[in-house]
């Protein structure tokens, strides 16, 4: 690649970071150290009817956490900043003059009643070639005329003159050459006097050209709007330093939830999150529920989100950052939408979290263990319990339901198999065991295991029996882990109280 890469991921401070815009941020980066280029986190932040107190740290805490690193933006500073729009105001004045004087740019005054009523008026109606000459601009009213009403502080907004019956060509890394004739554009309004802050669409391409934006990738959302960049850069005389652009395809609803773009409704319905992060809307209170609180690895969402929209190009699956780095290409990119497959979402967190190590685990369960009530344990009991359940772990609040026996004794017994496995003589063998159990001095698995089968077999007791009813008295149910791997890590005064509770608890059913 020629020059150095620099990309830039430019969300808008309106609300919590959809996770398709996490995906995007993904790329840019995965795009960025893949050709040891330069990564700049921009907040455009231009309509503040639209602004959102807490989004651009949510914007911040999120990228963190999935270890998307930023080089160049607010936090990290930088040589093209400042990175808010909202702060280059009048670097942006600069770049509304140039194209007023130019005669590529105009001014407007139609209110938005007059655009109502014209839009009435006219069927489709679009501020263009065919219309300019009927509406309140520059372009229809006399130059003094025009600096009177801006003197006398009349609200006005600059409009980008297009010349009809161009073709446009955006030449995308993903989908290839797109025309479009500028006819069917219409003359985007590029500045607002009343805020004095230009539009997305200037303040995106000035910032671009000026931070040396040399690839844009971003959410095939924008690429209606592409060809309106395309002509600004030419407009503005920027022509050679022109991005190449690579839109990406949407996420759209899982299998089963019909067709079309992702949406958070989709989310609260079937019971996956559309966001990084917890996040409560600060004027609404309506809450929206994150990856993270949901108890997913970070390295797995980032490895799911990889994956949607783009192929390594051979049958790896589960990949790291670097490995990922190591792979990423447009090339591999899909031009279709890609259903967002939440199912395989938790596969890849339950392969993450069966190849974490269990102290890992211990550290990242902290909340569900404290929202559990669960406290006193070693951090290596804790470590010791996790490992023998993640197996069957999806979310990390799994490994608590899966180990909850290790940190609760049973309250109650499962109905079914108390029916199945507790009979008349149950009490009693039981406690046998608790003597034979008070005897073993070595309780490693394979020992103490060695030792209560000998028994059973010495007492000719049926094995299924006797070790389901052993397994009810200390996990309340027939469920978990190699009995005697539990029994070594408990200790033994608490297997024994247990399964004595249980015989004082379990009624003896009549033989
Ligand atoms: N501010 C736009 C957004 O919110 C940026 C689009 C772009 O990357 O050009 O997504």
């Amino acid at each position: 690649m020629e020059g150095k890469v620099r990309v830039r991921f430019a969300p808008s401070p309106t609300g919590p970071l959809h996770i398709g815009g996490v995906r995007t941020a993904l790329y840019n980066y995965l795009f960025a150290r893949r050709h040891g280029g330069d990564m700049i986190l921009r907040i455009e932040d231009t309509d503040s009817t639209r602004f959102v107190p807490g989004a651009e740290e949510y914007i911040n805490e999120s990228l963190a956490w999935l270890g998307i690193g930023i080089d160049e933006g607010v936090r990290e500073g930088g040589e093209y900043g400042p990175y808010k729009q909202s702060e280059r105001r009048d670097i942006y004045r600069r770049y509304v003059r140039q194209l007023l004087d130019d005669g590529k740019a105009y001014i407007a005054f139609d209110t938005p009643e007059e655009l109502d009523a014209a839009r009435k008026e006219t069927p489709n109606f679009q501020y263009d070639a065919s219309t300019r000459g009927n509406m309140r601009n520059s372009l229809t009213m006399e130059a003094d005329e025009v600096k009177k009403r801006i003197d006398s502080g009349e609200r006005y907004v600059v409009r980008f003159l297009i010349e009809p019956d161009r073709e446009v060509k955006v030449n995308d890394l993903i989908r290839g050459e797109v025309s479009v004739n500028s006819s069917t554009l219409d003359d985007k309004v590029l500045y607002k006097s009343a805020d004095d802050l230009p539009t997305y669409h200037l303040a995106n391409i000035v910032d671009d050209h000026l931070m040396k934006v040399t690839h844009v990738i971003r959410g095939e959302e924008w690429l209606p709007s592409a060809p309106l960049h395309v002509l600004l850069y030419q407009a503005l005389g920027w022509e050679d330093t022109m991005p190449r652009f690579a839109h990406l395809p949407l996420l759209l609803k899982p299998a089963g939830a019909g067709n079309g773009k992702l949406s958070k409704r989709d989310g609260d319905k079937l019971g996956f999150p559309v966001f990084p992060l917890d996040w409560t809307d600060p004027k609404s209170g309506e809450k929206s529920s994150g990856f993270r609180e949901k108890g997913y690895l970070p390295e797995a969402l980032v490895n799911f989100l990889a994956l949607l929209g783009w192929n390594p190009g051979d049958d790896s699956e589960i990949m790291d950052m670097q490995q990922l780095i190591d792979k990423f290409s447009f090339e591999h990119c899909a031009k279709a939408g890609a259903k967002f497959d939440f199912k395989k979402g938790e596969w890849f967190n339950h392969e993450y979290i069966m190849h974490s190590d269990d102290a890992t685990l211990a550290i990242l369960a902290r909340p569900w263990l404290e929202e559990a009530g669960i406290s006193g344990f070693s951090p290596e009991y804790i470590a010791k319990a996790f490992g023998m359940v993640k197996g069957r772990a999806n979310l990390l609040g799994d490994l608590i339901t899966q180990a909850d026996f290790f940190f609760k004794a049973p309250t109650e017994y499962a109905e079914k198999d108390v029916r199945k496995r507790w009979s008349a003589q149950t009490p009693e063998i039981m406690n046998e065991l608790i003597d034979v159990l008070e005897g073993i001095d070595d309780m490693t698995s394979a020992n103490a295991e060695k030792i209560v089968l000998d028994w059973i077999a010495s007492k000719g007791y049926h094995l299924g029996n006797v070790m389901n009813a052993f397994r009810l008295c200390v996990v309340g149910a027939c469920r978990g882990p190699h009995m005697f791997d539990i029994t070594e890590l408990m200790p033994k005064q608490e297997v024994i109280a247990r399964i004595r509770r249980a015989v004082e608890t379990i009624p003896v059913p009549a033989s």
